[in-house]
């Protein structure tokens, strides 16, 4: 899961990208709202945090060019404006949640949870593939009951096969959701960490669950 930080201050946009990092999420961090704009354009996040007070192009602004553009992304606004009129237009401009400062770090992380959720069902935030289960609540996978020891780039690719499962995910989307966008990284990176991945998952579980279609792609089966 990716997420995209925006926020000029810059002390608060590392505490942030750094609280999200261990959460386990891709984080990458922006301070302009106009390098923002172009950012968004071209990648592929799961979440934008916004301030709106930004330099470059306003939050609000930012917000509604990228909603034409963007019918998927989830954003969370985060900012000091606390009237009503701000966070009703926030909203009626497609926002999916305000978050006012000062705010806690832990409800940040309960926003976002709740926020990345949708991509589980909405009153379970488990999913369960074959012997493995995700728990997205405690962000942990377990094999067999166990909990599983994964990087942070082995937990960000099998969750995301998890959420996609019996689907052929190629090396190119795994670089676009979990690697970060000035990462230099190419596919012979995620086949290390793929194949890391399957020794640990066989090492458990007795069998390799991931499959590679060729020319399409790595599948999280199902069935064994
Ligand atoms: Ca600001």
């Amino acid at each position: 899961m990716k997420i995209l930080v925006v926020e000029d201050e810059h002390t608060l946009c590392d505490d942030i990208a750094e609280d999200l990092e261990l959460e386990r999420y891709t984080v990458e961090r922006c301070y302009d709202g106009l390098e923002a704009w172009e950012k968004l354009l071209v990648e592929s996040y799961d979440l934008a945090i916004l301030d709106l007070n930004l330099p470059g192009m306003d939050g609000l602004d930012l917000l509604r060019h990228v909603r034409r553009e963007k019918h998927e992304l989830r954003i969370l606004i985060l900012s000091a404006r606390s009237a009503l009129e701000d966070k009703v237009a926030g909203l009626d401009l497609g926002a999916d949640d305000y978050l006012t400062k000062p705010f806690a770090l832990e409800e940040l992380e309960a926003r976002v949870r709740s926020l990345l959720r949708r991509e589980y069902s909405p009153r379970n935030p488990t999913v369960t593939v074959g012997a493995l289960v995700l728990d997205g609540q405690k962000r942990e996978i377990r094999a067999n009951g166990a909990p599983l020891t994964l990087t942070y780039k082995e937990f960000g690719i099998l969750e995301y096969l998890m959420l996609h499962p019996e689907k052929p995910v190629s090396q190119e989307e795994l670089l676009e959701h979990i690697w970060e966008t000035d990462s230099n990284s190419f596919s012979h990176s995620v086949r290390m960490h793929i194949s890391s991945l399957r020794k640990k998952l066989r090492a458990v579980l007795g069998y390799d669950p991931i499959t590679t279609r060729i020319g399409h792609g790595y599948c999280l089966e199902v069935t064994p």
